[in-house]
């Protein structure tokens, strides 16, 4: 296998001015039930392979599934903050196919009966929105995991044996697809990496899912093609398979519009496959052809009831859906003040319930963006952990401020707490105390170092003494620097012009 990419790709732009890029979003979200979608089988994907299995999930003879349904509760609330149509009778499909990790020989999922199908999502992007229809959200299962070995980095080809590990077997997904779209242009790859992001946020605004994409608990298959401008026939596709992060997801799309755009450029005709994205060197590789055909020999599933959920409960679970994503991002910024580029800033730095939450500690909305967008994203980079992590709270933060406001530390000083804090000192106050960097504004400490500053400064006390207030600053300068930066700059002004009048 190379390291490197062999493709002939057409440069970007010129890719852009010869086609228009038509994309499709399969997105599979992992369920964070307690257990699995058709077993009482615990989800705990830290346990000793094959721990978590039993008769169903392993597929023996004669085992009799039973759908969860807190599974299906997720699923209708994804569907209904996806703005898609809930079913009111869908069915559970066979879908018929041979893969050792997958212990039946079929995978339980849903085929022309999904439980939400026709939503859509609204993104932004760069100021723009982009309307993405969604065709439809399933209920599946999902499948163990092989571990294959001896070959090189972990592929089947080349390895002299593989292991099964079944206690993801049954697992349960949410595959969200998205209708093929069109109108995208340049943009295509950045959009594609928002609805991802959208995804995410709206999972975890719904607490449906970890959506720990570097886990897998959120992944996308990306679908793509290319019209020749001025088309409008759609052309043939490839399939990512599995990209795992946001940047993976633009990164491949990326990627795959230059070198469909060479291929065709050439005269050549699109295979329709599979590829993989190949993280370390940014390219894809192709998988297998595959046709639109592909027969699955899907049936219903008889061995389950077909899931009806009463319109009741579907309002029921509307009416107690939490506040979404992009309603909370217009609310906040309308409260705060802030304009499109001081939120997306937020957004993207992953900032935005952080702040929410220093202001409800009581900092002002200002102050809080500052500390956390500055000073903790800085110290967050540097240690490479998400901001979260970064070893200080929203209420510290608030705290921080507070001291500032009430005169006790300069910014400079609440810099020096921060390191204190995210050090493991305790809270501001604590590490004020115990560093001793409250701000002196009592007059007898400042006095000293007033006089001080004034008999090593004949010539700038005799300016000031003449009425040139302005100079001041250079004794101000003075103090501070025998005093670390701890002195109160008002009061040593005023000491200053007081003992010089
Ligand atoms: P498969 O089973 O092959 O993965 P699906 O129908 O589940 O097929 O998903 C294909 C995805 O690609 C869907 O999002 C669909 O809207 C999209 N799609 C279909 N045709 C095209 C095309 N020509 N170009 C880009 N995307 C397409
Ligand atoms: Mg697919
Ligand atoms: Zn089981």
């Amino acid at each position: 296998m190379t390291a490197y990419a062999t493709d002939d790709l057409l440069d970007y732009d010129e890719a852009m001015e010869r086609f228009d890029p038509v994309l499709g979003l399969e997105v599979h979200v992992e369920l964070s039930t307690a257990s699995k979608m058709f077993c009482s089988c615990s989800t705990n994907s830290d346990a000793e392979p094959n721990t978590n299995v039993c008769p169903v999930c392993l597929g023996l003879p004669g085992s009799l599934p039973a759908i969860n349904g807190k599974a299906v509760e997720s699923a209708i609330r994804i569907g209904l903050a996806l703005n898609c149509e809930i079913a009111e009778w869908s069915r559970m499909s066979r879908k018929n196919y041979f893969y050792p990790d997958m212990t039946k020989d079929y995978q339980i999922s849903q085929y022309d009966e999904p439980i939400c199908h026709d939503g859509y999502v609204d993104l932004e992007v760069d100021g723009q929105t982009y309307h993405v229809e969604v065709e439809r959200a399933h209920m599946e299962e999902d499948a163990g995991k092989s571990l294959h070995v001896g070959g090189s980095d972990g592929r089947i080809q080349g390895a002299q044996y593989s292991l099964l590990d079944y206690n993801r077997a049954g697992v349960p997904l949410i595959e969200i697809v998205t209708k093929p779209v069109r109108g995208l242009g340049a943009k295509a790859p950045e959009v594609a990496r928002a609805y991802m992001a959208h995804l995410r946020d709206v999972m975890l605004a719904l607490g449906v899912s970890e959506a720990r994409m570097e886990r897998g608990n959120l992944r996308c298959d990306a679908n793509v093609s290319l019209m020749p401008k001025g088309s409008d026939v759609l052309g043939t596709r490839t399939e990512t398979k599995n990209v795992n992060s946001l940047r993976s997801v633009e990164g491949a799309l990326r990627y795959e519009i230059c070198r469909q755009a060479a291929v065709l450029a050439s005269g050549g005709s699109v295979r329709q496959q599979t590829r993989m994205w190949q993280e370390s060197g940014e390219y894809t590789i192709a998988g297998r052809d595959k046709s639109d055909a592909e027969d699955y020999r899907y049936f219903p599933e008889p061995d389950l009831v077909p899931v009806a959920p009463s319109r009741e409960w579907v309002e029921e679970l509307r009416a107690t859906l939490p506040e979404l994503p992009a309603v909370k991002r217009s609310r906040l910024k309308q409260q705060w003040g802030f304009d499109d580029v001081e939120m997306s800033a937020i957004v993207n730095a992953g900032a935005l319930d952080l702040i929410e939450q220093t202001t409800e500690a009581g900092c002002a909305p200002a102050s809080a963006r500052k500390w956390w967008l500055t000073e903790l994203s800085r110290r967050a980079n540097e240690a490479g952990v998400e901001l979260a992590e970064v070893g200080m709270s929203p209420a510290q933060v608030a705290q921080l401020q507070n001291l500032v406001d009430d005169g006790t530390l300069t910014d400079k000083l609440a810099r020096q707490v921060i390191d204190g804090v995210t050090a493991g000192e305790g809270d501001p106050q604590q590490v004020v105390d115990a560093r001793g960097l409250a701000v002196v504004s009592d007059d007898a400490a400042l006095g000293t170092a007033v006089d001080d500053a004034i008999a090593a400064n004949p010539d700038v006390a005799e300016r000031i003494r003449g009425g040139k207030v302005q100079a001041a600053g250079a004794l101000i300068g003075q103090v501070m620097k025998a005093m670390k930066g701890q002195a109160d700059a008002k009061r040593v002004r005023e000491l200053i012009l007081e003992k010089l009048s």
